[in-house]
């Protein structure tokens, strides 16, 4: 009898473990292996790819920020898919953006500046299609799939100029430096006038830019201090201390003027937001949100004085760098935050994955990026990020950025390097040239730059 109760006693026990186990087993892997999910898809679906110029990650309430800047963003976040280690593949708009549409890396689709030398010293506007002629960009792809096309852009460094309208049935970029407030009202009526298609559109704003003070001037609300010092956020003054610190390598500015300058670009982040909440609210009551993907995203941050100069292009930091990207797609099985290294040209494959766009082989072979969904479903990637940078014909900068938080950034023009353990020195202040991971990093990058520059 005793014999017996000890060995129910040991059953029971062992089930009770096993269940435990097992139980921790699921739960530890539901992101890998057990509760995979069904590939996601949203055939025939409207795109509306969302732009914030200029917006980078940490300021963004659902990214950590401890302002209130982003509240319908996060809020709408919450439905989607987020991805909180975007990596852009340029500093700034022109070269950032382009990857976006070609899915290669600015070397590759070779809008790396305003201008391109021609080989007898001309200066001649950079254009895709003279640039790159056999690269077809994700509008091209949309539209030979029945999509009607809409770019709806604050111009400047999305200038058709450049080739940015290739594919596009309509293309608004005659104002410069224009933000959500001119193009959004102009892309709903053009959504309203097509709701019976299915529709690509590309909004964006420069509304979070140097080059942009809101409508009616600044509202101070992120101010909470009295600031005494100079800076007044005006457009002039942001573009003299970017020129400043291009050309002397830094500026000086005391803590307050940081401060003060933070808060202004918080204040135009808020804004922003706020037009989105307004866009989105017009786009509701067209009853086609059961059909439509939001793609939300930057194409590069903006210093703030963590390298000792403002503005963007000139440097591969964490803080030009760093985009938010949120997805939401209809039937999401569950909200999802992926922590994942991705690369802001993923963005194309992703996209035509999700559409369950079949690609013929020519725009197969010209991506240099990869679809997102299996990271959604829960499988893993583990991706390379190789952020570059031409800036004004003085800045040559390549970086390579992996998985495990290592970045190596090389200067072509001094011939110098710098290297970071990003999780350790997430500033990067403390340059770990010499380090062993040096050689790897180098070898890594240099056969990177090698194989685009080949293809
Ligand atoms: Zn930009």
């Amino acid at each position: 009898m005793k014999k017996f109760t000890l060995i129910a006693f040991t059953a029971t026990f062992l089930v009770i473990v096993t269940t435990f186990i097992l139980i921790n087993i699921i739960r530890g892997n539901k992101n890998i292996s057990i509760y995979k999910q069904e590939k996601p898809s949203c055939l025939n679906c409207n795109v509306i790819f969302i732009s914030f110029d200029t917006l980078r990650a940490d300021n963004v309430g659902l990214y950590g920020y401890e302002k209130k800047t982003t509240p319908n963003i996060d809020k709408f976040a919450k439905e989607g898919i987020v991805f909180t280690n975007t990596i852009s593949v340029a500093p700034w708009t022109l070269p950032a953006t382009m990857s976006w549409f070609t899915g290669v890396y600015p070397s590759q689709h070779k809008i790396l500046n305003k201008f391109t030398l021609t080989s007898t010293g001309e200066e001649k506007i950079s254009n895709l299609k003279n640039l790159s002629p056999n690269l077809k960009t994700l509008t091209e792809v949309l539209e030979e799939n029945d999509y009607k096309t809409g770019g709806f852009t604050g111009g400047a460094g999305v200038h058709h100029k450049f080739g940015f309208n290739q594919g596009f049935d309509i293309y608004v970029d005659d104002q410069d430096f224009a933000g959500f407030n001119y193009t959004m009202p102009k892309a709903l009526n053009w959504i309203k006038d097509n709701s019976n298609r299915k529709i690509f559109v590309f909004l964006h704003g420069y509304d979070i830019h140097g080059q942009y003070v809101p409508e009616g001037g600044y509202d101070y609300r992120f101010v909470d201090f009295d600031y005494k010092g100079s800076l007044t956020g005006s457009k002039q003054e942001q573009k003299e201390l970017r020129e400043e610190g291009i050309r002397k390598g830094k500026i000086f500015l005391t803590n307050n003027d940081v401060k003060y300058l933070t808060a202004l670009y918080d204040e135009k982040i808020s804004r922003a937001d706020q037009q989105f909440e307004n866009f989105l609210n017009e786009y509701q009551k067209l009853g086609l949100m059961n059909k439509t993907i939001f793609i939300l995203t930057s194409d590069h941050g903006e210093e703030l004085y963590e390298h000792s100069r403002i503005d963007h292009g000139h440097s591969l930091y964490e803080e030009l760098i760093n985009v938010p990207l949120i997805i939401i797609y209809p039937g999401i099985i569950e909200k999802k935050i992926i922590h994942s290294q991705v690369r802001s040209i993923d963005i194309m494959p992703t996209i035509m994955d999700l559409l369950g766009i079949k690609l013929n082989e020519e725009v197969t072979q010209q991506m240099a990026s990869t679809s997102l969904i299996p990271l959604i479903q829960g499988k893993k990637l583990s991706l390379d990020a190789f952020p570059e940078t031409d800036y004004r014909y003085s800045i040559f900068l390549r970086a390579l950025r992996t998985p495990d938080n290592w970045k190596l950034i090389q200067n072509l023009e001094s011939k110098t390097e710098e290297v970071y353990k990003l999780n350790k020195d997430s500033q990067e202040k403390n340059n770990q040239i010499g380090n062993k991971q040096t050689e790897l990093l180098r070898q890594k990058l240099n056969s990177h730059i090698n194989r685009i520059i080949r293809n």
